[in-house]
This record gives C-alpha cells, structure tokens and sequence, in this order.
C-alpha cells in the first residue's frame, strides 16, 4: 500500500473524512487524497516521493510557487521572536502600508485570520452602516462558509436564497438575494425590487469559484452604478484576485472602486491571513471606534505578516504580472489548441494567471454555463495529468494557477501530459 493510502486511511479515523477541508478528499473524482511532503518552486512532492508540477497552488496564495526562500526567511526571522502576543505588533502596520500602496481604496483596514472572516466581517459592517438587511451575492462566487452565504438561488424567478448546507436556517438564506453572474438587468431588477432593504453587493470582481469567469463589460459598472444610486455598499471579494491580477487586484485591472475589500490567500505568503478594509467613514463604524463587533485572538499573527510583508515587497519589486499573463496564456493557448483536432468540447477561459479547462463547447459566462460542463471529464482529465505528474484542481468548477516558478519545461511537461490525456478521454 501506498504511504499516502496508509495515511488517509489512519487520518480517517480521526478526522472527518481524512480531511480539514472538503475539496481536499476528492470526492468529487472518487478518488483518495495524495499527502504531501514537501514543495520547491513550482513542484510538490508527495509522501510516496512522487513529484507534480502544480498548479493548485494551495488553491491561491502560491503565486511565488513552494517554499520561496525569501518569505521562508522572514517568517523564520519572525517566529524565533515569538510566535503571538495578543498585543499590535510593527509588522500589522507595515503590511497595512504596503496593503493600501496596493489598493488605495482600502483607506483603514483590519487583519484576520481566513477569506471566510474577511467576508462575514465586511457583511456585518455593511449592514451596521447601512442599517439594512439583505445582502446581493451571484450564483457560483463563493466567499466562504459563513451562514449567510452559504445559500443558493430558489426556483423559478425567485431571487431569495435557499441554504445550500444543512444547519444554515432558511430565514438567514432568505436575507441574502442570489443573482445570475454577469447579469446586469437582474442587477436593475433586484434593485427596483428591493433596494431600499440592500445593505451590500458582495461579488468576486473575477470569479475564480466557478471555474474563473471573466467579469463582462459593464457588469462591475452597472453594480458601482446601481449601489450607489440606492445607498448599498459594494463589497469587492479579492481573495483570488487581490494580489494575483496586478498590484491593486481587479479594481485597478477594471477601474471600479468598491466600498469594501476582502483580500486573503496571497496577501498572507502562504500563511491564515485574510484582511478587510475600505473607505474611512464605513470602517469607523468597526469596534472599538463604532458599534459593530468584530474581534480574533491570532489576527495579525507576527509570523504571518512577517511572511504577507515579504511577498508583498516581492511582488511590488518584481511587477511579475505581465509575464505571468503571457505564460498563462501560452498555457491556456495550447491546451484549447490540443483539444481542438481530437473533437473535444472544451472552452478554456483565463485572467491573468488564473485559469479553468471547461468541458464544454459553449461560452462560460455564469455559474449556470459553467454547471453545463462535463465535470466527470474533467475528473478524467485531472486523474489523467495526475498519473503523469501534472496537479490540477481535482474539480471541474475551480481556478488553477501560474506561479513566479513555473519554467518554459513546466509548461512544456504539461502540455505533453495534456496532449496524452486527451487520447484517453
Ligand atoms: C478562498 C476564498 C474565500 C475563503 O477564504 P478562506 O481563507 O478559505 O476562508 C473567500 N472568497 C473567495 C473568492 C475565495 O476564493
């Protein structure tokens, strides 16, 4: 038996399915998870010594690829003066500095722990400041797994959401309203209906969750429009985007300036940090200026904004995004290129280094069109480059990533495994 097999089996006993998050188990492939050992650049190594060229990367935050050995550095330099305090530290200021150099709309911010904190917290500060109670969010953006959105839209024309896990009450689902992507006359609608109850849009400005969807023309503009004419906020969840399309993220890629930023994954170099911050007036609302609570015993953790500083200052020094654009797109080029003779139905979308193989022949504009691929190709495909040493998102609707690290042979390795897989599907 495998190690990795050996593994799961003894964690399975003692964690939820082997896991600590779903998407990790596989489920989705019916396949076992592969533990790793050990990652350098762009390869990870798994505990049976095999080695992958990933393009997971931790599902994000891994934009200079495994182990880069200035962030490695600073996070060692930081945690042999203490791992926590429990009081502010230098380095939160320094980070915030270098966060706002990046996003000036991000005027005050705060530091927690997850995407998923950033998200929940921003929420309940646009309705503290706004004193409404619906919330605007579109089908197939995730912004993590709090109660409120986690929910799905209902039959029909009904806008209001139905909760997509058990234990989220239908009376909290039916708070937020769920919209087509990419949508702008449901947007006009949802606003004609009930805008004087929206306290908040909350969309991912590129959506990377299902499988990466670019924004259309207008659609960022039309929500900027239709929030302020109605006093909502408009919540801009950038925890893919926000270091990962351009110094600034999708705001300064789109030129639309939200009211509130969540940003995660990278801007923590690979450790739990997420942020939230925006324009002055709405923050001050946040405690212990204002009345709405928020609060974390590890938030701006000195060992991880030791690491979010180092990879900030990288990526300001380096400008990767062009190059990691044209990469990306060689990439994505080539793989639509191999599908195409062989008579494979598939439609490659990508943003900057973000990107998804989608098993259909059809555009992919919005959740509904991306649920129309077929995601038990795509599982083939993924067990495909698998075997051949290829890590791909082990499911049809998620991004996958280009790092710093990846090489001309990466790519190349990649395209060979992809030609070889397609002869099987
Ligand atoms: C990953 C992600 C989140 C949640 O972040 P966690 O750190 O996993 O809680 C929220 N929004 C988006 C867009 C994400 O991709």
């Amino acid at each position: 038996m495998s190690k990795s097999k050996e593994l799961y089996r003894r964690a399975q006993t003692l964690l939820v399915a082997g896991v600590n998050s779903p998407v990790r188990a596989f489920h989705a492939v019916g396949g076992a998870p592969i533990f790793m050992a050990r990652g350098r650049g762009s390869e990870m190594v798994d505990v049976d010594g095999k080695r992958y060229v990933d393009y997971l990367g931790s599902w994000g935050p891994l934009i200079f690829g495994h182990a880069p050995p200035p962030i490695i550095a600073a996070a060692e330099k930081a945690l042999r003066l203490g791992a926590t305090f429990g009081t502010p530290v230098e380095s939160e200021a320094r980070l915030a500095e270098l966060v706002r150099a990046a996003f000036p709309s991000m005027e005050l911010m705060r530091f927690v722990s997850s995407g998923t904190e950033a998200c929940m917290a921003a929420l309940r500060l646009a309705r503290g400041y706004t004193g409404r109670r619906l919330i605007v969010k579109f089908a197939g953006c995730y912004h993590g797994h709090s109660d409120g959105l986690l929910v799905s839209a209902g039959s029909g024309a009904a806008t209001f959401g139905h909760p997509t896990s058990a234990g989220v009450p239908r009376e909290i689902a039916r708070l937020t309203l769920v919209l087509p992507y990419n949508d702008a006359t449901r947007v006009r609608k949802a606003f004609r209906s009930h805008g004087r109850d929206i306290a908040a849009v909350i969309v991912e400005p590129v959506a990377g969750n299902m499988g990466v969807v670019p924004p259309e023309k207008q659609f960022l503009r039309v929500l900027r429009e239709e929030t302020k004419r109605h006093g909502a906020l408009l919540v801009f969840d950038e925890v893919i985007t926000g270091f990962r399309l351009a110094w600034g993220g999708a705001q300064t890629v789109y030129g639309v300036r939200p009211d509130l930023t969540c940003l995660g994954k990278i801007v923590g170099g690979g450790f739990p940090v997420g942020a939230f911050g925006g324009a002055a007036k709405i923050m001050r609302r946040l405690a212990p200026l204002g009345p709405v609570y928020q609060a974390g015993t590890l938030s701006g953790n000195p060992v991880a904004m030791a690491a979010g500083i180092a990879t900030l200052e990288l990526l300001r020094r380096t400008r990767p995004y062009a190059s990691l654009a044209r990469q990306t797109a060689r990439l994505s080029a080539g793989i639509g290129a191999l599908a195409a003779p062989r008579g494979l139905a598939v439609t490659v979308n990508r943003v900057g280094s973000m990107f998804t193989v989608f098993f259909t022949d059809r555009p992919v504009r919005d959740g509904f069109s991306a649920m129309r691929s077929d995601a038990r190709r795509y599982a083939r495909f993924f067990q495909g480059l698998l075997k051949r040493g290829v890590y791909f998102p082990p499911a049809q609707l998620e991004a996958a990533f280009v790092s710093c690290a990846h090489t001309a042979a990466d790519l190349e390795k990649t395209l060979t495994a992809v030609a070889e897989t397609f002869e099987e599907l």
